[in-house]
């Protein structure tokens, strides 16, 4: 049963994280701390590393502190939600950065339509160059409209 309820934390985590995303996205990274996200905006951006990736060290400091306390003195349900935010991080990794950025050519021939719809969306979001008005700041949930029968 308390594996059950555990599992459960971490699933729940896991859908808050893409909430979460979405607000950090809209009123930090496009708000006080677009400094780090700009060059993410930018058409041709060069380099292993920008400075956007600042954010995934900020988001690995709670996993890690939920890590620590979820472990001491015994495993308790704070491991559960550091293991949720852990996994979206790796999700978001593959998704925004592999998939959609090809940072690395990993998946280079996708069809999934789901897959194909998450791409067009975040596209959308990366039209606007600069800080103000955007759109589609969410990551792994996909409005409705981007859906279109492949091969379109
Ligand atoms: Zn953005
Ligand atoms: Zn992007
Ligand atoms: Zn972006």
């Amino acid at each position: 049963m308390e594996y059950l309820i555990y599992a459960g934390i971490t699933v729940l985590t896991f859908l808050l994280m893409e909430g979460v995303t979405w607000c950090t996205h809209k009123f930090v990274m496009h708000g006080l701390l677009w400094y780090l996200h700009e060059d993410h905006h930018q058409p041709k951006y060069q380099g292993i590393f920008e400075k956007n990736d600042a954010f995934f060290v900020i988001f690995a400091i709670p996993s890690i502190l939920l890590f620590y306390f979820g472990v001491n003195p015994e495993i308790n349900g704070l491991l559960f939600v550091g293991l949720g935010i852990l996994f979206y991080g790796i999700a978001y990794f593959l998704v925004h950065d592999v998939l959609i950025h090809r940072r690395f050519k990993w998946f280079d021939n996708v069809k999934n339509p789901y897959l194909v719809g998450l791409r067009k969306a975040h596209k959308v979001h990366h039209k606007h160059l600069g800080k103000e008005d955007g759109e589609c700041f969410g990551m792994l949930y996909v409005p409705k409209k981007y859906f279109q029968p492949v091969g379109k």
